[in-house]
């Protein structure tokens, strides 16, 4: 084959502006869908995204020639947009020039891939061919093309287990040096990682010595130093923390962490952190570990059981390539790290799931790939680092399952701080629902009878001290005699059915009709989840609640004695007891400890039914539903303020705690146009009050020109409800800007009934429409997609409001279709009632969650110093007093949709013409408050 001879097969294409077909002798057509359908039933065809090309075919059970399977086959763990154009840039080809020109291009691009595979340079040959083996056998439809293409090797190839590298034990670091540091030690730091001519920042330089001020000696136990920074896009915060941290790790020998909330935040760092630290020590460690919790990993232990028939059928397929890319893999990270996200998505999610240790079911040395794990290897590497970049919610379940052990996070940055009040609330939550107690069940007894593969139960992990100890033996089978009382598979049909099983089941059944018989909130109608306030229970339903408390207690008892003989067996080591089965053990009795203390969570949650609330706590029944089913039944209980317990585990232990953000205070409007800051808020929200600590506070003012490259614009002749002028106004915005529009959502309902009005409209003007919530694609790849192409547009609810970081061009308009209002939950109406007595009561405790939501959506426009845009928000009812969410100086006009669409039109501002004075005005006149 030529470099340019194109593959013969037929090639489909379908996008919302059409299909085509493009025959094996070269004529394309358009088709119908139908047509589509037929061809790709009969002969194989090529398409990119079969998931995809399925939804716009409406025919999910498609089946193809998918070229992405066949990219990550031949070029695992290498990045590439699932796009015909980011396929071209992966493989440095020429892109096609527009929808109609695609089929051919993947009849090319098939031909460029099959010709890599025989050049003598593939750099991912290494196991190709034995795993091309394996795929021929689960008819992989790609196998018999490729199979010419690739050559058997000389010798036979190792099999994965065998070629992965070791990880190596190192002994445990000592604590770090006391360290005062010095302002011009800090400054050097900065000036060495910003780089030599750098342009000199103040607001930078000030930020970096704020910054330093954590990493103080400490003066009194518990007391550690606490900042908070408010640093405005574009003042080089990263850096600024970055290089005090740098500087204290060298001189102590300590370990920083840097928490994100975003995975985009944490790749930034990554990158940035390579100008203060060598990717490789000189013995060879890294000095900067990327830490994630161990469900993002692949467990070798689940991907060698799926490699041996624990997978059958299309998931089997996706356990090969999913071998490809272990190999190649740096960290075997599965969500978010080196494996495309969207190879799951090609087969099903639970695919990808099933091959992380999601249930803490490892058992550590007794597993034959244990040297070689990744999450061994990554926990081993973070102890070694200078730097490790985790999230917020590792870094408090490090903090609180580390506390015992001298291994908590002891110096922390939190980015993105204005996330740490919500992921302090899910790490601290509780929840007594039907997943996670079949869940319980599962990880004490094992499978259900008809599960296929591995997975097993407690006696299985620990049949050595099953064995070998008798009241070891004997707590194990308690707690598998117990645990047979928990919800087991079909729960919830049965109580659907009003048939459960056991006092958990009879409980959830209880929960269930009540939930049904009191929620008022209207999302019975809508199919959405459906919740009430635990208050007024009858008599049947606190009786269940006595069983269920009982039998949980029944559960946990023999829990807590195997956790003591396992103890006992670590103290004092029998014969058996080899270094493997003490790592094993040791394993074991740390998850033991988390199962114990989610089952008195559970209980404390059941003794409160029918006694007195505890007014710490908020909890309520809810039942999860979408459009289709039920999927889950519970108990749910918050903190009312999460910090409380954020202040213990977190403040309470560290020796410095850095929390920062773009929008960590709220910004109130002093009356004269101009802002300040809340620092009451933002101090309360630290959660050092309540360990009696003042933190310190810094604020950088961003240097970016939002009053001359920003313009908020306040549509007010659009009529609330009124869905079909809704879809119009979004699809005449994007064609107005000509793409390059994210639109935002707070209901996924209206934003559904919203694409599928416009997207093909809009498909047919070349202006690409991608949705999360619609698109069978993830979230990141969606970004990476709409980054990718200056005339794509997104839709997108909550986590794209602050989770997309697309500097430059792609982004030129974002458009809210209202104002972002709260969800009145029984968790907000608890918090809003605590908040009445503080200073401007309930309603600004409304105002300010508003205000930090526009504050972070606006905050999606400028990126960087070039770049510009319009904000643009649907809606008549929006109160002056939220207009100091925006930058103070940014422009904000109240005007028709026409008026809106003629200054979209014009292009994003340039900073050179500021908007007529006028027109800046704000016209308060019909303003509802
Ligand atoms: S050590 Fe545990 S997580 Fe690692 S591969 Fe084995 S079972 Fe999986």
């Amino acid at each position: 084959m030529s470099a340019t001879a194109a593959i013969p097969l037929p090639a489909l294409h379908a996008s919302h502006a059409g299909i085509w077909l493009r025959e094996a002798n070269g004529e394309t057509r358009g088709v119908s869908k139908g047509e589509a359908i037929n061809r790709a039933a009969d002969t194989p065809v090529l398409m990119i995204n079969a998931p995809l090309v399925a939804s716009r075919l409406g025919y999910p059970d498609l089946n193809g020639l998918d070229l992405l399977e066949l990219y990550a086959f031949i070029h695992p763990a290498r990045f590439c947009v699932p796009t015909a154009k980011g396929l071209a840039q992966a493989l440095d080809m020429e892109p096609p020039t527009g929808d109609d020109a695609v089929a051919e291009f993947l009849q090319r691009a098939a031909t460029r891939l099959l010709q890599g595979c025989e050049q003598p340079d593939w750099a991912e040959r290494e196991g190709a061919w034995s795993i091309l083996q394996s795929l021929a056998k689960l008819r992989w439809p790609w196998a018999q093309v490729v199979a010419p293409h690739i050559a058997r090797p000389a010798q036979a190839e190792k099999w994965l287990f065998s070629r992965l590298p070791e990880w190596e034990d190192a002994p445990e670091r000592p604590q770090p040096k006391q360290v005062a540091m010095e302002e011009e030690a800090v400054a050097a730091s900065l000036a060495r990682l910003t780089g030599e001519g750098a342009e000199r920042r103040e607001g930078q330089r000030a930020y970096a010595q704020s910054a330093a001020q954590v990493f103080a000696p400490r003066e009194r136990d518990a007391r550690p130093h606490v900042l908070l920074a408010q640093a405005g896009t574009g003042i080089g915060k990263t850096l600024g923390y970055l290089a005090p941290a740098a500087h204290w790790a060298q001189e102590s020998g300590g370990t920083v962490w840097v928490s994100t909330y975003t995975k985009n935040l944490q790749r930034q760092l990554r990158s940035e952190s390579r100008r203060a630290w060598p990717d490789r020590r000189r013995d060879g460690s890294r000095p900067v570990v990327v830490r994630k919790g161990r469900e993002n990993y692949l467990c070798l232990l689940n991907l060698e059981d799926a490699l041996q028939g624990g997978f059958t059928g299309r998931p089997a397929i996706l356990a090969q390539l999913v071998a490809r890319w272990a190999a190649f893999s740096a960290d075997g990270d599965m969500i978010g790290g080196d494996l495309p996200g969207w190879l799951g998505t090609l087969f099903r999610k639970r695919g990808i799931t099933a091959l992380t240790d999601q249930r803490g079911e490892c058992i550590y040395a007794g597993c034959p790939h244990y040297r070689k794990c990744f999450i061994e290897r990554s926990a081993r590497a973070s102890a070694q680092a200078d730097l490790v970049i985790a999230n917020h919610a590792l870094v408090m379940i490090n903090a609180a399952r580390g506390r015992h052990q001298g291994q908590a996070p002891t110096r922390v940055v939190f980015d993105e701080g204005h996330h740490v009040f919500d992921a302090a609330d899910s790490t601290f939550a509780a929840a007594l629902t039907g997943q996670e107690a079949i869940e319980l069940r599962r990880w004490i007894i094992g499978p259900e009878r008809n599960a296929r593969g591995r997975r097993r139960g407690l006696a299985a992990r620990l049949a050595d001290v099953a064995s070998y100890d008798d009241a070891g033996g004997e707590a194990v089978e308690a707690a598998i005699e117990a645990a047979a009382a928990l919800p087991s598979d079909g729960w919830n049909q049965r109580l659907i059915e009003g048939a459960p099983s056991g006092p958990v089941e009879a409980l959830l059944g209880q929960v269930r009709s009540f939930t049904y018989a009191r929620d008022e909130s209207g999302a019975q109608d809508a199919g959405y989840g459906i919740e009430t306030e635990i208050a007024q229970l009858d008599g049947p339903l606190v009786e269940a609640a006595q069983e269920a408390g009982v039998t949980l207690a029944a559960i946990r008892k023999p829990l807590m004695a195997l956790g003591a003989r396992l103890e006992a067996v670590l103290e004092d080591a029998p014969d058996w007891l080899d270094g493997q089965g003490r790592a094993r053990i040791e394993g074991a009795r740390h998850s033991l400890g988390w199962r114990v203390d989610l089952v008195a969570a559970w209980e404390s949650l059941l003794a409160r039914m029918g006694g007195p609330a505890d007014p710490d706590f908020v909890d309520w029944f809810a039942v999860d539903r979408n459009d289709t089913r039920e999927f889950d039944i519970g108990i749910h209980r918050r903190w009312l303020d999460p910090m409380k317990p954020f202040a213990k585990v977190v403040l309470e232990q560290a020796h410095g705690v850095m929390l920062t953000s773009a929008t960590l205070t709220d910004r109130a409007a002093t009356g004269d146009g101009g802002r300040i800051e809340d620092w009451p808020h933002a101090i309360a929200r630290s959660g050092a009050p309540h360990i009696d600590l003042a933190p310190k506070t810094a604020n950088a003012a961003s240097p970016f020109d939002y009053a001359g490259r920003a313009e908020v614009l306040i549509v007010n002749d659009l009529k609330r409800g009124d869905l079909p002028a809704l879809a119009g106004a979004y699809a005449r915005l994007i064609e107005a800007a000509g793409g390059g529009t994210l639109g935002l959502f707070t209901a996924i309902k209206r934003l559904r009934a919203v694409h599928s009005r416009i997207a093909d409209r809009l498909a047919r003007a070349g202006l690409p429409l991608y949705a999360q919530h619609v698109d069978p694609i993830d979230t990141g790849t969606l970004t990476d997609i709409f980054r990718d192409d200056r005339a794509a547009s997104l839709l997108g609810t909550d986590a794209l409001r602050d989770g997309v970081d697309v500097p430059g061009e792609s982004l030129r308009c974002v458009v809210m279709e209202a104002v972002p209002w709260p969800r009145p939950t029984i968790l907000h109406r608890a918090r809003r009632l605590a908040a009445a007595d503080e200073p401007g009561g309930a309603k600004n405790y409304d105002d300010r969650i508003i205000r930090a939501r526009l504050a972070q959506a606006f905050g999606r426009l400028i990126r960087s110093r070039d770049d510009a845009g319009h904000f643009v928000v649907l809606s008549s009812a929006f109160p002056s007093r939220l207009l100091s969410a925006f930058p103070e100086g940014t422009p904000v006009i109240r005007l028709t949709l026409d008026a809106a669409l003629a200054r979209v039109a014009a292009g994003p501002p340039t900073g050179k013409a500021p908007a007529a004075a006028s027109e800046m005005q704000i016209d308060e006149k019909d303003m509802p408050y």
